[in-house]
């Protein structure tokens, strides 16, 4: 990572880490001023309450007159009592001529409808809320109770000093916290895109670890890739060499006039029998490289595999015959979504495998049978069998166990490699059991 965009990284999850931490204590202290301010009311109120009902219980105007009095100086009440029509016929703080009506104040209307009534209402100035209880009297009157308190606003005002300093605080926690936060999330990244493949020294947290994982198995799995295809081509080169040296050696002794008469016969066949295998050989390396390339799935149809074995059978029939062996196909009409084409190369390269690594009068079975959930193809033979240390490497390009037998009887070497990339393109298995002297039996599944 360059570090211009890690800067901006940084910036980025410092600034929405800050830009949060603001919202988160704003919220905070917005919710708790009104919870507290919720708290404050009900408090009021309850004083309220008991005054009021205190106050009810009094017998006269003139009594409460002298408590009037006395709370006025003590506690900031106003206490007014209010006649059925809304007119004020007491008040210990202002004076009653010079008061308007109070019919239309919600916690008078309240009194008269259910014998009780609150309200709080801001006063002049924003700093500061009136609180009314009142109650209906059994007289018909109202006595109402009202005490001036802070406002909400007021309360908020006093609290912006405190919070400002919290804020100040909690910010300076939150950079700190995003620096190292940041910090710590990105050095390992820094780290890997330096080197990868020392990430283990580096104190990385675990939840990048898959991520880490994932981009060293990619990596590895393209150093793999690679390494195949520089062998693949070095091996390709080397196999193509031998039959053209053969080629170019026997053109120029018939060119140059060396070769005697009865040579050039023979020289031709060499020069026959050496182009036919340059031909299989650049076939099969065609054919393995459009299977390789071609990572899309091949067009699939409903295929019968034993006719596609009895085809194949007759084709190879010849071929056993020439080697002394005999070939038997068994089993019954089998349905499989396949590439036919595909299907035939499989069969006929593990059959003509089965022939040409054969004993003189062995034999060769090609089975076709259905278990619960495949369709079974089996090629056994009674041949020279694979030694164990062999088995897994046969798959492998240009792998094989004798190279004179596999050449001298057109074997490329290239056969089961392209089997296998046929049965990974069917999601088919494949199973190789073999006995030195005894024979090999390949069993390829295809899933029903
Ligand atoms: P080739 O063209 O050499 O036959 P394959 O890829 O078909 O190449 O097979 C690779 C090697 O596996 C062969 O060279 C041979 O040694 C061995 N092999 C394959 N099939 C058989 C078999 N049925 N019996 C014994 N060995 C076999």
């Amino acid at each position: 990572m360059d570090s211009r965009a890690d800067m901006k990284l940084k910036g980025k999850i410092n600034i929405r880490f800050i830009l949060l931490t603001l919202i988160a204590i704003g919220i905070t202290m917005v919710l708790s001023v009104m919870v507290f301010y919720e708290l404050f009311k009900k408090e009021i109120m309850k004083e309220l309450v008991t005054y009021t009902h205190i106050l009810s219980s009094k017998e006269s105007l003139s009594e409460l007159d002298t408590i009037g009095d006395r709370l006025t100086a003590g506690d900031g009440l106003r206490i007014t009592v209010i006649s059925s029509d809304g007119q004020a016929v007491y008040d210990n703080m202002a004076d009653i001529a010079g008061m308007e009506n109070h019919v239309n104040r919600p916690e008078i209307i309240q009194a008269f409808e259910k014998g009780y009534g609150e309200d709080v209402r801001q006063s002049e100035t924003l700093k500061k809320s009136t609180f009314y209880y009142a109650v209906l009297l059994d007289s018909g009157e109202v006595l109402r109770v009202a005490r001036e308190s802070n406002s909400i606003w007021s309360i908020f005002a006093s609290a912006v000093p405190v919070m400002l300093i919290i804020m100040v605080f909690l910010v300076g926690c939150a950079v700190f916290v995003t620096h190292y936060l940041t910090k710590s999330i990105v050095k390992p990244i820094e780290y890997m895109a330096k080197d990868i493949y020392h990430i283990d020294n580096i104190p990385a947290y675990k939840e990048i670890r898959p991520f880490i994982d994932t981009i060293l198995k990619q990596h590895e799995d393209i150093m793999k890739n690679a390494q195949m295809r520089q062998e693949f081509t070095a091996n390709v080169s080397h196999e193509l060499k031998t039959p053209l040296t053969s080629i170019s050696g026997y053109s120029e002794l018939i060119e140059s006039g060396m070769a005697e008469e009865t040579d050039v016969q023979h020289f031709a066949a060499e020069i026959h029998r050496n182009s036919n295998r340059l031909l299989t050989l650049i076939n099969d390396i065609i054919r393995l490289s459009e299977l390789d390339v071609t990572e899309s799935v091949p067009s699939m149809e409903r295929v019968d595999l034993y006719s596609i074995v009895g085809m194949t059978a007759d084709m190879l029939m010849i071929n056993a015959k020439k080697h002394d062996v005999t070939l038997s196909v068994e089993g019954k009409s089998s349905i499989i979504m396949a590439n036919k084409m595909m299907m035939e190369e499989l069969v006929y390269n593990l059959t003509d495998n089965a022939i040409r690594y054969n004993k003189k009068n062995g034999s060769v079975q090609v089975l076709v049978y259905e278990t619960e959930k495949n369709v079974v193809l089996k090629v056994k033979d009674t041949g020279i069998g694979i030694p164990d240390e062999h088995k897994e490497l046969v798959f492998q390009r240009f792998y094989r166990v004798d190279k004179s037998r596999s050449k001298s009887t057109g074997g490329t070497g290239l056969g089961l490699a392209i089997v296998k990339h046929i049965v990974a393109k069917h999601n088919a298995s494949i199973a190789i059991e073999s006995k030195v002297g005894i024979g090999t039996e390949i069993t390829v599944a295809f899933k029903k």
